[in-house]
């Protein structure tokens, strides 16, 4: 048994956490998770939860699965540790390249691994300007973004990432620059929506020629933006921005994080929008959150040039392609592959969810109910014939997180939208039984602000 108080305690005098504001959590108490399986986690006081998060949009296969962990015990008997720095390898990290580029398809050759998200983001900037060095073209720096985009948060990520608060602590490195992000219902709800999208992709057309194309060396986005909540791009968007970055040359960088490895319905998400990225950035659900991993699948236009003529490339990470990682990710792989969980998402589970979403739209406090996938949001708003938002002091989505939270549902909060990303595994009955919470958390919620008189 976990002792809840005791940890708490401990907890507080010495952990510093990711992105908390420490002031006030010591009194609330943490919740501390103990254990999981499927698509439910356990706290320390026993409470069942459904993880409508996959942890941080990684546990796309589900929690419990033993192949991965008896996957991950034969490797690191094998072979716990070797790096490829010298010209060595290992057998899992060819495998895995191998698998992820028949994938991710003919476009690509090569994979670069590293840990994380954040730091394959940082493989992609170094990456692409070394690219077109190697070109001749050492003027080309400068990386083009999206306000409210993440990209990680290391000084890169947060660099290419469009959130304030982040830029706001420790700086941004140059040569970043920021366009508006292809948000319809929050920008231009009343506007078509097809043609928003190709307004949207025309910000890039025009940030290039304000900087001037023979500056820029790449664009990156997320096919559909994550942390920045679940902000679902019209169809038009992303083969209007494939056009514009071929007509200047730029290279198009795919941040495939939570979109990659079946999240869409696709192996990648960029296949399902009609875009054909140079790179791709990918983590989280390539070994479902068991193991860390990231890295960038790497273009044959990028690749040729990089193999060919750039000589040493001086870049590495100590875990680039961890054995045991990458073990685990082909594992990983393999159960996706055998369980059909991609298909199932996109011609089973991403649909139900899609009626579900349409049918919660009706909510008197939801606005722009939308998914994708398995990937899934929608604004808690005032008025919604008027398009009129909550005062943001409020609080409005911490005050559903809350209900949330309380009656056993991880349904996260990014300012007033509520964000969820089931596991892959979820069943269409999980998906009731989700919903069935999330209604409750609602109705909760309204409660709440009719008492409040703001609603
Ligand atoms: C989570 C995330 C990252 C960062 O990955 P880390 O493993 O946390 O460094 C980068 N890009 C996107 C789109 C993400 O969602």
């Amino acid at each position: 048994m976990t002792n809840t108080k005791e940890i708490q305690a401990i907890d507080s005098a010495h952990y510093m956490h990711p992105f908390t504001d420490h002031k006030g959590l010591a009194d609330k108490g943490v919740r501390i998770i103990t254990k999981a399986d499927n698509v439910y986690i356990w706290d320390s006081e026993g409470h069942k939860i459904f993880d409508a998060m996959s942890g941080l949009w990684c546990m796309n296969v589900g929690y419990g699965r033993k192949e991965l962990v008896d996957v991950a015990a034969k490797q690191m008997q094998e072979l716990p540790y070797y790096n490829s720095f010298f010209q060595t390898t290992n057998v899992p990290a060819v495998k895995l390249a191998e698998k992820i580029i028949q994938l991710a398809g003919e476009n690509f050759s090569h994979v670069f691994f590293s840990t994380s998200g954040s730091e394959a983001n940082d493989t992609n900037v170094r990456m692409v300007r070394h690219y077109w060095t190697t070109l001749g073209q050492p003027e080309r720096t400068v990386i083009i973004s999206r306000n409210n985009a993440y990209h990680g948060s290391t000084l890169v990520g947060s660099s290419l990432g469009g959130m304030s608060g982040m830029h706001a602590q420790g700086g941004m490195i140059p040569g970043i620059e920021h366009i508006e992000q292809p948000y319809h219902y929050g920008l231009a709800p009343n506007q078509d929506k097809d043609a928003f999208g190709i307004e949207a992709a025309g910000w890039l057309e025009k940030k290039i020629l304000e900087v001037g194309a023979e500056k820029i060396a790449a664009f990156i986005g997320e096919p559909v933006q994550g942390a920045g909540g679940v902000i679902i791009p019209p169809k038009t968007y992303w083969p209007e921005i494939q056009r514009i970055c071929d007509k200047y040359g730029i290279l198009l960088i795919c941040d495939e994080v939570i979109c990659g490895f079946g999240r869409l319905g696709k192996w990648f998400g960029s296949q399902l929008f009609g875009a054909k990225p140079d790179l791709m950035t990918f983590a989280k659900g390539v070994t479902s959150g068991y193991i860390p991993l990231g890295g960038v699948v790497v273009g044959k236009r990028v690749a040729n040039v990089l193999i060919e003529q750039g000589g040493e490339f001086n870049h590495g990470y100590t875990y680039s392609g961890h054995p045991v990682a990458c073990a685990v990710a082909l594992a990983n792989i393999d159960i996706l592959e055998k369980e059909g969980l991609v298909d199932q998402v996109l011609n089973e589970t991403g649909p139900y969810l899609a009626e579900k979403y349409a049918e919660l739209a009706r909510h008197p406090l939801v606005g722009g109910a939308e998914s994708c996938g398995l990937v899934a949001g929608f604004v808690l708003i005032k008025d919604k014939a008027n398009h009129i938002h909550f005062d943001e002091e409020l609080g409005v989505g911490m005050i559903c997180r809350g209900h949330c939270f309380a009656n056993g549902l991880i349904m996260r909060a990014v300012g007033d939208r509520m964000i969820i990303a089931p596991p892959l595994v979820t069943t269409k009955a999980q998906i009731d039984e989700m919903m069935g919470l999330i209604y409750l958390c609602l109705d909760a919620t309204l409660t709440d602000l009719k008492q409040l008189g703001v609603f």
